[in-house]
């Protein structure tokens, strides 16, 4: 973490994640006397210390999604498949790796067997496995040195040491992404070295990145919230980096969705047709048609080549005329077709599609 004194000699440490201040607003804004369970997403920006290198800058952002208020196993599915559609609708494709963590109870005995497993392959481990040992065995199972990467395929596995409550929703998670048809491996390796983590853990991965291949990691902290001064509420999320996110929609050459298109350009000559124009725009904007119209007194020509500019889907010009009859020309841009529509809300939505 990005820690310092400040002016005051005061210790200051910048945020490393987004979980854990949703948890305090969540408390600080009773939250949890709303209509549970709450969703929420956020985008924040995030530090870290160590030094920057490609792809891993010092200030970067992360966008989040919580579930909070349901300790059910649908909500651990709900929220990867969010996550999934997120990443599929920027054209990444990915892979689903989940592992159970358990609670507090399970977790003791498999640090035991941790400890015991380890025990005479830790003089061949690197350093700081040797202060997780002592510390939070889990953490030995992360470990990116190939010296140590060498014993923990062979580790126990925490899967093996679910009581019988985070085994069983262990199994409905899995049962629940089936029946959503989301592909998945279980991998025994993904720990968070938190307590506050429980039961369900997950990463989504791509190859895209080389070996750094984590998109999105999330998981259930059930913990949390009465950890840092809440009532107990179970909560499950997920984080991405979106600089990350970003280098690998480059890295892969998947398309960037882009802007949605305006639907309707009012192209108007005459205060009274503008008039109009302006009331009807507002309507339809209502109904969730992205519509625009002359902001700057421009001719008639201008204000036809500006929509075309802007790529607009469909043009209407109104002028004195239009006003009197009650009719209107409705312009396709792209094939040049034309339909009439009354100069009403509903007519015209009709021409649209
Ligand atoms: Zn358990
Ligand atoms: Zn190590």
């Amino acid at each position: 973490m990005y820690t310092f004194l400040d002016k005051g000699d005061r210790s200051i440490t910048l945020k490393p994640e987004g979980t854990a201040g949703v948890a305090r607003s969540f408390i600080e804004n009773g939250l949890s006397n709303t209509a549970l369970p709450l969703k929420m997403y956020y985008i924040t920006p995030v530090f870290r210390y160590e030094r920057p290198q490609a792809g891993r800058l010092r200030e970067h952002h992360q966008f989040g999604v919580e579930f909070y208020g349901s300790n059910k196993p649908s909500a651990d599915a709900e929220v990867m498949l969010v996550a999934n559609q997120l990443l599929n609708s920027l054209g990444l494709q990915v892979k689903l790796n989940i592992n159970s963590m358990g609670c507090p109870k399970c977790r003791a005995e498999y640090n035991k067997a941790l400890k015991e497993y380890f025990k005479d392959k830790l003089e061949n481990m690197c350093p700081t496995c040797q202060v997780r040992y002592e510390k939070n065995p889990l953490r030995l199972l992360d470990c990116k040195e190939e010296k140590c990467k060498q014993y923990t395929q062979n580790a126990p596995k925490i899967t093996d040491y679910l009581c019988q409550e985070c085994s069983e929703h262990f199994e409905s998670v899995k049962n629940y992404l089936q029946l959503a048809g989301l592909d998945y491996t279980v991998n025994p390796l993904i720990v968070r070295g938190l307590d506050y983590y429980t039961k369900t853990v997950f990463e989504f991965v791509t190859v895209a990145l080389g070996t750094q291949g984590t998109v999105c990691g999330g998981g259930r902290y059930d913990g949390l919230v009465e950890q840092i001064g809440g009532n107990s509420t179970p909560c499950v999320g997920f984080g991405m980096g979106i600089e990350r996110v970003l280098m690998l929609i480059e890295a892969t050459g998947a398309q960037i969705p882009s802007e949605k298109q305006v639907d309707l350009y009012f192209a108007t000559y005459g205060e009274p047709a503008y008039q109009k124009a302006f009331a009807l725009a507002m309507q339809l904007r209502k109904q969730g048609l992205k519509v625009e119209l002359d902001h700057l007194g421009r001719s008639i020509k201008a204000q036809f080549k500006y929509a075309d500019k802007i790529k607009a889907k469909y043009v209407i010009t109104i002028g004195d005329n239009e006003l009197e009859t009650n009719s209107v020309v409705v312009k396709e841009m792209q094939t040049g077709n034309q339909t009439t529509a009354e100069l009403t809300k509903d007519s015209i939505i009709n021409a649209l599609n």
